[in-house]
């Protein structure tokens, strides 16, 4: 690689590194990437995208020792990562308990999904920049995915900040993901011809087949997003909801309630409370949203009082995840 190249390569990832969105070509679709460990960094993409909802990004790492310090990587999972990194698969991994990965990657799941890219200006971005980028797809939501450099630059404008122009990808085909589930019900543990730890989240690039001949064994698929440490499909959770009830635009508190606020108008409480944003920014309350619900879950309050959020922008995805954790539950 040139002097010059290198140096556009220091530009993006000091940008990213600084919070701003970059875009740059895998080996399947350029992505949209944002410093992981960053939630104000990460709500942009949501924003860019013009995403209605959160839904859970793919994090792009450079090493499997990266990825060891944010996630478990059972046996089976480093099996397929020798056989299929770098490389267009994707693993979903159950997050370390200090993963410093933003929970709004994630969504809320105790999982992350983690693969590394072969796209050699995506392997020199990341090793670069030295952090964890999540990147969904460079393309306005619903439009479709940018495959050069051309087509970022004419869908998302000034939304992102620069674009690694690495010409046409080569594939187009998006990554296959794997889930792993880190527990193996002991009855059938032993037995060969049955797996319960390996789960087809998406077809992809990387064959299911291939899958299945290094495995030595079928692979069951699930259609609906999983949690790694989720074992029994009773448990499978596709969302975190918190256990306690939420009551969504509340102005004033009642007894017993914890506080989610928003904004500088915060209602008096002596109780639990955690304020998305003091001055009332989206993004800051995208990057705060699930920590603090997971953080006020575990308060024993009677119910959380969430005050009213802005449907504008992200907050249409804040108020599409508060809806969901407070619809009635079966
Ligand atoms: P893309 O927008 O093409 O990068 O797709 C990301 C895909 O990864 C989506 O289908 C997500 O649902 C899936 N995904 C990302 N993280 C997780 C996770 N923790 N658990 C399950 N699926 C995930
Ligand atoms: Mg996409």
């Amino acid at each position: 690689m040139s002097q010059v190249d290198q140096q556009v390569i220091n530009n993006a990832a000091e940008i990213l590194r600084q919070g701003g969105l970059v875009a740059f070509p895998t080996e399947t679709v350029y992505g949209l990437g944002a410093n992981a460990l960053d939630g104000r960094a990460v709500a942009k993409i949501f924003k860019a995208k013009g995403r209605p909802q959160f839904n859970p990004l793919i994090v792009h790492v450079g090493s499997l020792e990266a990825i060891e310090a944010l996630c478990h990587v059972p046996a089976v999972a480093r099996k397929l990562a020798d056989a299929f990194w770098p490389g267009p698969l994707t693993l979903v991994l159950a997050r370390k308990s200090d993963c410093p990965v933003s929970e709004l990657v994630s969504a809320g799941l105790p999982t992350l999904a983690v693969r590394i890219p072969a796209h050699p200006l995506a392997r020199t971005l990341l090793k670069t920049a030295d952090i964890p980028i999540c990147a969904p797809s460079a393309n306005r939501s619903g439009h479709v995915s940018a495959t050069q450099a051309t087509h970022v630059s004419s869908d998302l404008g000034l939304r992102v900040d620069f674009i690694l122009d690495g010409g046409k990808t080569s594939h187009g085909l998006e990554s296959t993901i794997v889930a792993i589930s880190e527990i193996k019900t002991p009855d059938i543990a032993n037995d060969t011809s049955q797996n319960n730890e390996v789960f087809l989240l998406r077809a992809g690039a990387i064959k299911t087949s291939t899958l299945e001949n290094l495995l030595g064994y079928k692979i069951t698929k699930r259609t609906n997003m999983i949690g790694a440490q989720a074992h029994a499909p009773g448990q499978l959770e596709s969302h975190y909801a918190p256990a306690t009830t939420l009551r969504l635009n509340a102005s004033s508190l009642h007894k017993g309630e914890a506080l989610l606020a928003f904004g500088p108008n915060q209602p008096k409480h002596d109780g639990p409370c955690k304020n998305l944003s003091p001055t009332g920014e989206l993004e800051e309350a995208a990057a705060n949203l699930f920590s603090f619900l997971r953080e006020l879950d575990t308060c024993k309050a009677s119910r959380i009082a969430v005050m009213p959020i802005p449907a504008e922008g992200l907050g249409e995805a804040i108020n599409d995840r508060l809806n969901r954790a407070a619809a009635p539950r079966p």
